[in-house]
C-alpha cells in the first residue's frame, strides 16, 4: 500500500477502482524535411483539419468555442510560420512554438489564464497529431468504473473519453481551475489534481482509492483501509444525497427569508447554478466577458450575455458586477502600466471611474438588459464615498441617454456595493445610506485586512477567514445594512465553507453567493439550523 498526497484541492468525493494509466505516444513519422514552402504548405493542412475537428466539437461545447478563438489567433500561425523560416520541420515547429505560448499563458499571475495554458497544448498536441495523419484515442481500453490516471487532461479529451463510465481520475498536473477540474465538480466526480511524478508510482490494474477533498490517493490498500474508504464512500454518497434533497428548498431563520445564489461566470454557469437550487446569482463576474475577448466587447455583445443570464435566472436576481479587472486579472487592450503593488493600484472601480466611456458602455448594456429580469447592478472595490456616488452619476446619466433613444430600462435598479476593503468596511453605515444591499467579497477583505496576498502560499496562514479581525469586520458591516434596513449578502469563498455557516447566520448575514458546487451543500446546512 502506498499513500500519494497533494495540496491541490480538485474535486471532492471519495472513489475505489482500477487505475488506467493513460499513454500518450507521440505521434511521429519520419521523413525528409522539405522546402519551407512545403513545410508551410503541411502546417496549414494540418492546422486546417484541427480547425475543422474544433469547430465540429464546437457546436455542442464552449469550451471548445473558446479553442476555435484561440486557433483563429495570428499568434499561432505567425509563431509556426516564423520557426519554420528559420529552418525547422512543421512538426519541429509546431511544438517549439507550442512551449513558447504555453510558457507565457503560465507564467500569468492569473490563475484561471494561467490554466488556459492546457488549452493552448490541447491545440497544439491536435495539430501535431493531423500532422502525423490524425487524431488518436489514448483512452482505448478504459473500461466501466475505471479511475483514469494521466500526466495532464486535456479539454478535448471530453470529446474521446465518456467520463461518466469512470469514477473518477488522477493528474501530475493540472490546477483547481483547469476546465477538467471544473468540469468534474459539476459531475460530483472525484478528482485528485496536481500529484506531480508521484503520479509515476501508479500502473494500470493497481487497485485505487482516491479521496478528492483530501488530496490522498491510495495505491493497493490493505484489507483494513479498502474497508473503511468503501464505508466512508457510501457515507458521503448518503450525505449528498440528503444535501440534494433540500437543494430547491426556501430557507427562512424565523420570518427572515436567507437566500443562497450562486457565483457566475458565463450564461452556462447561470444556468447550472439556477438547475441546482440557487435562489439567484449573488455575483456575476463581467470581467470574463471581457478576458475572453481579444477586444473590449461592444456595448451589444454585452447585452446579449447579459439579457441571456437574465432569462437564465427565471426571474430571480442576477447581480452583476461590473467590470472588476487589474490586480491579479489583465485583458491585453486595456494596456495595463507596470506596477510596483498591482493589488493596491490601478483595479476594479477605479479603471471605471477613469475610462468612463467603457464604463458607460458596460452600464447601458446592464440596464438594457434590466428588462429581462430582475437585475441589479453592482460595483467593486469601493474605498469611499465619492466613489459611489461618481459610479451612480454615471448610471443616473446611461439612463438618461436610453430614455431618450426610447430604450427600454428598469428605471429602480438596484444598486449595490462590494465591501472588501477595510476603507468599506469603516465607512459602511455612510454607504449604505446610499446603496440598496452590500455583498462582502471576503476572497479581496481578507488580504487587505491581514496585509496577506491571497496568491501567496508563504502567508497562507495568516490569510485565514476564521481570524479575529475578519470576523468583527464581517459582524460590523452586516451591523451597517440591518441599521441602514438593506440586505447584506456575501460573494467570497467564505459563504461557501459549511463551517462557517452557523456563525454567518447567526450574524444576520441574509444572502450567502456560493460556488455552485456548494449550493445544496450551504441550503443542507442552512436548512438544518434553521429547522432545528
Ligand atoms: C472577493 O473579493 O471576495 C470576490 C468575490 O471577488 P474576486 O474574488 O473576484 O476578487
Ligand atoms: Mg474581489
Amino acid at each position: 500500500m502506498k499513500l500519494l498526497s497533494t495540496s491541490v484541492r480538485a474535486s471532492e468525493g471519495i472513489a475505489v477502482g482500477r487505475a488506467f494509466v493513460v499513454r500518450r505516444t507521440k505521434s511521429s513519422i519520419n521523413r525528409e524535411k522539405g522546402s519551407a514552402e512545403s513545410e508551410k504548405s503541411l502546417f496549414a493542412t494540418a492546422l486546417a483539419a484541427s480547425r475543422e475537428q474544433i469547430a465540429h466539437l464546437a457546436e455542442n461545447s464552449d469550451i471548445f468555442a473558446a479553442h476555435l478563438e484561440i486557433i483563429d489567433d495570428e499568434m499561432i500561425v505567425d509563431s509556426v510560420e516564423t520557426a519554420i523560416n528559420e529552418g525547422c520541420s512543421a512538426e519541429d515547429a509546431v511544438s517549439s512554438s507550442c512551449e513558447q505560448i504555453v510558457s507565457m499563458f503560465e507564467a500569468m499571475d492569473d490563475e484561471y489564464l494561467a490554466a488556459r495554458a492546457a488549452d493552448v497544448k490541447d491545440i497544439f498536441a491536435r495539430i501535431s497529431q493531423n500532422l502525423a495523419g490524425g487524431v488518436i484515442n489514448p483512452f482505448e481500453g478504459v473500461e466501466n468504473g475505471d479511475i483514469v490516471v494521466d500526466r495532464e487532461l486535456f479539454p478535448s479529451d471530453m470529446a474521446l473519453l465518456d467520463f461518466s463510465k469512470i469514477r473518477g481520475f488522477v493528474t501530475a498536473e493540472g490546477s483547481t481551475t483547469s476546465h477538467v477540474c471544473i468540469m468534474a465538480r459539476n459531475l460530483s466526480l472525484p478528482a485528485v489534481v496536481g500529484l506531480g511524478d508521484a503520479s509515476a508510482e501508479i500502473t494500470t490494474g493497481d487497485r485505487l482509492i482516491i479521496d478528492g477533498a483530501e488530496g490522498l490517493v491510495i495505491v493497493n490498500p490493505d484489507e483494513y483501509t479498502l474497508n473503511d474508504y468503501l464505508t466512508r464512500g457510501l457515507n458521503y454518497q448518503a450525505l449528498k444525497q440528503e444535501q440534494q434533497a433540500v437543494a430547491n428548498c426556501e430557507i427562512f431563520d424565523g420570518d427572515r427569508r436567507v437566500y443562497v445564489f450562486a457565483n457566475a461566470g458565463s450564461v452556462e454557469d447561470v444556468e447550472r447554478a439556477i438547475a441546482s437550487g440557487a435562489d439567484g446569482i449573488g455575483l456575476f463576474r463581467s470581467e470574463f466577458v471581457y478576458m475572453q475577448s481579444s477586444q473590449e466587447p461592444t456595448e451589444d455583445k454585452q447585452y446579449e450575455i447579459y439579457a441571456a443570464a437574465a432569462r437564465a435566472c427565471n426571474g430571480k436576481p442576477l447581480i452583476i458586477r461590473t467590470l472588476d479587472i487589474g490586480g491579479d486579472k489583465a485583458v491585453p487592450y486595456l494596456d495595463f502600466p507596470k506596477e510596483e503593488n498591482p493589488f493596491l493600484g490601478w483595479r476594479a472601480i477605479r479603471i471605471s471611474l477613469d475610462r468612463v466611456d467603457m464604463f458607460c458602455r458596460q452600464l447601458r448594456a446592464i440596464l438594457r438588459a434590466s428588462t429581462d429580469g430582475d437585475v441589479r447592478v453592482m460595483f467593486p472595490m469601493v474605498v469611499c464615498v465619492d466613489e459611489l456616488r461618481d459610479a451612480k452619476y454615471y448610471l443616473e446619466q446611461c439612463k438618461r441617454e436610453l430614455e431618450q433613444g426610447g430604450v427600454a430600462f428598469n428605471p429602480n435598479i438596484k444598486v449595490g456595493v462590494m465591501i472588501e476593503t477595510p476603507a468599506s468596511v469603516f465607512i459602511a453605515d455612510s454607504l449604505a445610506a446610499e446603496c440598496d444591499f452590500f455583498s462582502i467579497g471576503t476572497n479581496d477583505l481578507i488580504q487587505y485586512i491581514m496585509a496577506a496576498d491571497r496568491a501567496n502560499v508563504k502567508v497562507s496562514k495568516l490569510y485565514n477567514p476564521y481570524s479575529d479581525a475578519v470576523l468583527r469586520a464581517v459582524q460590523s458591516v452586516i451591523l451597517a445594512a440591518q441599521n441602514a434596513n438593506i440586505e447584506c449578502g456575501m460573494c467570497g469563498e467564505l459563504a461557501s465553507d459549511n463551517l462557517a455557516t452557523e456563525r454567518l447566520l447567526t450574524m444576520g448575514l441574509d444572502e450567502f453567493s456560493v460556488n455552485v458546487g456548494s449550493i445544496a451543500k450551504i441550503k443542507y446546512e442552512l436548512n438544518k439550523l434553521t429547522t432545528k
